[in-house]
């Protein structure tokens, strides 16, 4: 359409998962959680449902006074959004001028790209390694003077890979502390390092931090939009500012509240999550997949021949996510749906 700038009539469509219509196809497209909304957080809605003719909280002040207790950080280092993905909207657009450019690795999120060129800049993308990991290294030199922001996921969706405190360390001390480091942690909860990253400390050391976390996945709330930031002070005041007025919503911020208070019920999803991805990786091991150690509640197959292995994980009745000519990546399920990735994954190693 001549309405809109040149720039974005090729602007990759963001691709969601295939909503499920028959009910024995289990969805593992979108890396939803296997359960329903959280017994706390259903409490909570039934409560604030009558009110919904007033605006909510325009400072969400008990959701963020929540948050702040939650990573024992200050109120004033909190940001809140409607889903991360918004708000990552929201800060490159804030940080790049047209034709400056945002370093992130790729494969990474898809809403990534779409975020830089919407705000007018150049995505700069630094392949990831063969075993799907950010080259943080390459990153670091990939920074140039029209370099706004740096883009950084872990886990990594859709490879799963994540780094370590220490190689974060390393990593800010190389760049620049004029330059932004955006680090989406959205699949945080699912990993299991041994040398995890301590986001809070490392916001204390470096005030170009900036940390991105989501309800959608662990606390299984992706139909509500809940996003929220931890930056410094005087970050978090900027981004509070730009933010879209009243963007999320007095159920969201309820619900915010009630998931991070449910720490036991919220634990036992992810255990149960990591667990089971512990059984399908091991069972594509044995099969003889070279299989990223995914840290996220995903699986990465790395393969060019991405139509087949869709229409044999739809025989298994299991639909999951292709990346065209890079690979698929299917989300952990219930038993069931990881049972059937397992079938499925045989069945395609065992063609022609
Ligand atoms: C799912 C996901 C998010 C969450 O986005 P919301 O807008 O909060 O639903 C953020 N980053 C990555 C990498 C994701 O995969």
């Amino acid at each position: 359409m001549s309405y809109f700038r040149s720039d974005l009539t090729n602007l990759p469509a963001y691709v969601a998962g295939k909503p499920g219509s028959d009910p024995s196809i289990i969805k593992l497209s979108s890396n939803e959680m296997p359960f329903g909304t959280l017994p706390a957080v259903r409490s909570v809605l039934d409560r604030d449902l009558d009110t919904l003719n007033a605006y909510p909280d325009m400072g969400a002040v008990a959701m963020r006074k929540a948050i702040a207790d939650f990573h024992g950080v200050d109120i004033a280092q909190v940001a809140v959004s409607n889903g991360s993905v918004n708000m990552i909207e929201k800060i490159v657009d804030a940080v790049c001028d047209p034709g400056t450019e945002v370093v992130m690795a790729w494969r990474s999120f898809e809403a990534y790209p779409i975020a830089v060129t919407l705000a007018g800049a150049v995505s700069i993308q630094v392949p990831v390694t063969d075993d799907g990991e950010h080259d943080l290294a390459a990153m670091a030199e990939a920074v140039t003077d029209k370099t706004r922001a740096i883009l950084l996921c872990s886990p990594n969706n859709p490879t799963g890979t994540a780094f370590t405190h220490t190689e974060l360390e390393d990593f800010l001390g190389r760049v620049d502390s004029s330059i932004p480091v955006i680090l989406d942690e959205a699949y945080i909860d699912f990993a299991r390092l041994e040398d995890p990253v301590r986001s809070e400390e490392l916001l204390q050391s470096h005030p170009n931090l900036i940390i991105l976390r989501t309800f959608s996945k662990v606390y299984s709330l992706a139909g509500l939009r809940i996003g929220y930031t931890l930056a410094q002070a005087e970050v978090a005041e900027v981004l509070r500012a730009i933010a879209t007025p009243f963007g999320v919503n007095t159920l969201a911020q309820a619900a915010a509240i009630a998931a991070l208070g449910d720490t036991d019920e919220v634990r036992k999803r992810s255990d149960f999550i990591v667990s089971e991805r512990e059984r399908v990786l091991e069972a594509l091991d044995g099969l003889g997949y070279k299989i990223p150690r995914s840290q996220g509640n995903f699986v990465w197959f790395a393969m060019t021949d991405v139509e087949l292995f869709v229409e044999v994980a739809n025989r298994h009745l299991i639909t999951v996510r292709p990346f065209a000519g890079d690979g698929v990546r299917v989300t952990i399920g219930n038993e069931e749906a990881n049972d059937r990735i397992i079938a499925a994954a045989k069945e395609y190693s065992q063609r022609g």
